[in-house]
């Protein structure tokens, strides 16, 4: 269980964290009618920042655009609630989850006329899949859960009621004693982990799986696929076929909670050496002097709570 923080922001104002609450009826509850995002904030030298703030909240305005949900608020007041929300709670290194949902109007299906509510949490968090994860590497499967095809589920939305199937990829993997689950697509390629876009390295090109409808468009990736430009690592977006996972020099998962995670084998076959490669630790180094605010790459991605 996550520890209880102080205050919730909900609708403009910080309510205690125990008053968080929602009807059981709402149409959140009962069809998965909610949005959401999930945003780090790190220490750095000049106080907490958040990671790539505008880009995790311009993405959580697409899912409720995509789900026909109008919020109240404009997005900067949403970025704005997050800051506050860190500050109120006296939170340093943290996750930072905004909803914006369906609340409670009846029963039915068709819900125009639910309220929409928009909230922001905030908890401390440390490594998603553990701290020794990012340095060790990760044992996963390949799933044989598919993720849903195109315009079944809409996967650029981050809707909360597509994570049953994340849930489904993730229990099976860890019933079956592995770390996490890489599922594939309708068409048998690779798409996303349960929580996490995939990078693998072959004779030192990174290359990950096109955004072709079945992955989300992870911020985390996007953001890696930038420093690897920047350290001249050519990088590839492409079909990725299943077999290629065995056959990669190394392989990575990349999200919001998961880091840079190196993945050491999959479906009990070793990938590459079975650790972490030296072209991961390149990325996942800068990666984390950048969002520790060691490094600065020009490019804007914190935003610090107290500025
Ligand atoms: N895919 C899924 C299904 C996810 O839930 C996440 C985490 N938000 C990601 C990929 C990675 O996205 P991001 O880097 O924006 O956290």
């Amino acid at each position: 269980p996550i520890p209880p923080t102080t205050s919730i922001w909900k609708d403009g104002e910080l309510i205690p964290w125990a008053d968080a609450t929602l009807h059981l009826l709402s149409t959140a509850v009962q069809f998965g009618a909610s949005v959401f995002e999930g945003i780090r904030c790190y220490d750095t030298p000049k106080g907490p920042a958040i990671f790539r703030l505008p880009e995790h909240i311009r993405r959580l305005y697409d899912s409720a655009t995509i789900y026909r949900m109008r919020p109240e608020h404009a997005p900067e007041t949403i970025i704005e609630a997050c800051k506050a929300v860190v500050r109120d709670n006296e939170l340093g290194s943290c996750y930072v989850r905004p909803m914006i949902l369906r609340g409670f109007a009846g029963a039915g299906l068709y819900a125009p006329i639910s309220p929409i509510e928009s909230y922001v949490a905030a908890w401390p968090w440390g490594a998603y899949l553990g701290e020794e994860a990012l340095e060790h590497g990760v044992d996963a499967c390949v799933s044989s859960w598919t993720r849903p095809a195109p315009n079944t589920f809409p996967v650029a939305a981050k809707a909360a009621g597509h994570y049953n199937s994340s849930s489904l990829i993730k229990a099976q993997a860890v019933a079956d004693g592995y770390a996490e689950g890489i599922a594939l697509g309708p068409d048998g390629r690779v798409s996303e982990g349960s929580g996490q876009n995939l990078f693998l390295v072959r004779d030192g090109v990174l290359i990950t799986p096109f955004l072709d409808g079945t992955s989300l468009q992870g911020v985390t990736r996007n953001a890696i696929l930038s420093i690897a430009e920047d350290l001249g690592i050519p990088t590839r977006e492409q079909h990725v076929p299943r077999e290629s996972l065995y056959t990669a020099d190394e392989l990575f998962f990349t999200g919001t909670a998961s880091e840079v995670t190196p993945i050491r084998s999959v479906d009990r076959i070793q990938v590459g050496a079975g650790r972490r490669g030296p072209v991961t630790e390149r990325l996942q180094t800068t990666f984390l002097r950048i969002v520790r605010g060691e490094e600065d790459n020009g490019r804007g991605w914190l935003t610090y709570v107290d500025g």
